[in-house]
């Protein structure tokens, strides 16, 4: 497979990822996404009860993303979802972006509280729609 062209990863992205990601990115239509994958330690992102496997930032205006994926992460079916899942994540990002402009410039004041609570809220509806979209899409 061509490497897709605005896709850049540091040199220790192992080559299985790099495919697998370029594999999910033309069936998403991200092909015009300027994506840079790094491999990170990640820990500082854990919960009590959550390991993860990933992070994605996104500047969705730019079609701009960063994904960093934890280090050493194993090829097994279940990470590969993973990275699809990131993936997902840039996909919806145009949702997020219009929600947080609104956040932004509505002059709806929100406490540190309730902007939290906002953020946990949109989080796990995003992830539940990744996953839901994933499973519609791979038909699991
Ligand atoms: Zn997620």
């Amino acid at each position: 497979m061509a490497k897709l062209s605005k896709f850049t990863y540091a040199d220790d992205v192992p080559r299985w990822m790099r495919g697998e990601l370029e594999r999910a990115a033309v069936r998403y239509g991200l092909q015009n996404w300027a994506i840079d994958f790094a491999m990170a330690p990640l820990d500082g992102e854990d919960t009590d009860n959550w390991t993860v496997m990933a992070t994605t930032s996104v500047l969705a205006q730019y079609k701009k993303g960063v994904v960093l994926i934890r280090h050493g992460l194993r090829r097994t079916a279940k990470n590969k979802r993973e990275l699809r899942h990131e993936l997902m994540h840039v996909l919806l990002s145009r949702i997020d972006h219009a929600f947080r402009q609104w956040l932004d410039t509505s002059g709806v004041r929100v406490t540190p509280q309730q902007e939290e609570m906002l953020n946990r809220l949109w989080a796990d509806a995003e992830d539940e729609v990744v996953e839901h979209l994933l499973d519609v899409i791979e038909g699991a």
